[in-house]
């Protein structure tokens, strides 16, 4: 990344190390100067310069001078009943996109964009769409997760155990994929021991499927991976994923078996939309544990969302029941995702933004039908 400090002030959120000391170099400042100001902003959260007491007061002012540390602005926060939060964030440029934090038991899950809305356009998806497309950047992507944490005051790191914010799932708007440069410099910042510290086992990337980029984030990210399948065979895939015609069935397999980790104890996990009278039937089930054999892997069965002028319906519960039954009784784990954040919106695959208002039916039907689908998904 090229640092300019002439016309706008930079914003060093999403800078990685080498950015920051470049930034320093570029305003004739000490290595030492990037060391300080990592730990402020990836450990401490500080977002003001005033509050970094460890530099001199010049410095801090010619700082500002040139540079901010910003979030992407909140423009919408709500809270649903059951604790699940979901923030609308506007971009540079208008644009608007959702992160939802998922809070659980055990653990609580942020749920993050990395594109305002998708090229890919599965059928089944509201994201895809969406007119409007474009890039987030790694400042945008992380800063995402970063405002989530301002939002619980979960600065500076916790360093035990009862961390709020522990996961991290790349499944809201976008291909992640197909930002992957973008994404690796803002999980790598993510990952950092010495700044928001979560561990690479606590990501997850979720993809359609890009076959090439799969073996690229196990050699630079090697996160937890999730796989869109939705469909056991070519012929079904395709009609809902085009990108199915492009790495077909047998190639994504292909990477998924030879994903670093996927041969001992890590587990790529299967998404799977229940479509009804599309994919859900008992031969779609026995199809796909014939498609996964031998590959150490676990499902995650999605009731399909449904959103106004979709051509799908989700299947009957004892049909996603029997699906499920089908897949446990050969030893795999296929939880069926139950709703959270019905009351907010958090909905799965219904991140559309594109700057419209709802209107009020629109929304009461989307409240009616909204589910969270990528709870607990690791
Ligand atoms: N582009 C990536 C990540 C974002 S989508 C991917 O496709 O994996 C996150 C998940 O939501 C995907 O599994 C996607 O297939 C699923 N999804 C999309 N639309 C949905 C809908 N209407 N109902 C349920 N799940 C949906
Ligand atoms: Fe894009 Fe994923 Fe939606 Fe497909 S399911 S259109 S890849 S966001």
């Amino acid at each position: 990344m090229s640092i300019t400090t002439t016309n706008e002030r930079v914003n060093l959120v999403g800078l990685t190390r080498e950015d920051l000391l470049e930034a320093m170099s570029s305003i004739g400042e000490k290595p030492l100067r990037a060391k300080q100001l990592w730990h402020w902003i990836y450990f401490r959260g500080a977002t003001d310069f005033a509050t970094m007491t460890d530099l001199s007061k010049p410095l801090r002012a010619k700082l500002r001078d040139r540079f901010v540390v910003a979030r992407p602005k909140v423009t919408r926060e709500q809270t649903s009943t059951d604790g699940t939060r979901k923030w609308l964030f506007e971009f540079t440029g208008g644009q608007k996109a959702e992160t939802v934090f998922i809070p659980e038991e055990d653990r609580g899950t942020v749920c993050i964009s990395s594109q305002i809305g998708c090229t890919l356009t599965c059928r089944f998806c509201h994201t895809g769409t969406q007119r409007l497309v474009r890039n987030l950047t790694p400042s945008e992507i992380v800063g995402q997760l970063m405002a989530a944490r301002d939002s619980y005051g979960e600065w500076p790191t916790p360093t035990d155990e009862r961390r709020l914010l522990s996961n991290v799932v790349l499944m809201g708007m976008g291909e992640p994929l197909y930002n992957f440069d973008n994404v690796v410099a803002a999980m790598r910042i993510a990952m950092a021991d010495d700044g928001i510290a979560i561990g690479r086992r606590r990501i997850t990337l979720s993809t359609s499927g890009v076959v090439p980029e799969i073996h690229r984030c196990g050699k630079e990210l090697n996160v937890n991976l999730a796989i869109s399948l939705h469909a056991p065979d070519d012929d079904t895939r395709n009609v809902i994923m085009p990108i199915n015609k492009k790495y077909p069935l047998k190639e994504l397999i292909k990477a998924c078996r030879n994903y670093p980790g996927a041969r001992n104890a890590r587990r790529i996990t299967f998404e799977y939309v229940m479509l009804k009278g599309f994919n859900d039937t008992t031969s779609h089930a026995r199809a796909l544990l014939k498609l996964v054999k031998g590959l150490p892997c676990k499902f995650n069965l999605i009731p399909f969302n449904p959103w106004p002028g979709t051509p799908y319906e989700c299947s009957d519960e004892s049909t996603i029941q029997t699906f499920a039954e089908l897949l446990w009784n050969a030893g795999y784990s296929a939880p069926i995702r139950t709703p959270r954040g019905r009351d907010i919106l958090a909905a799965c695959g219904q991140l559309k933004t594109d700057s419209e208002k709802l209107s009020v039916r629109k929304s009461r039907l989307q409240t009616d039908t909204a589910w969270k689908g990528r709870e607990a998904v690791f």
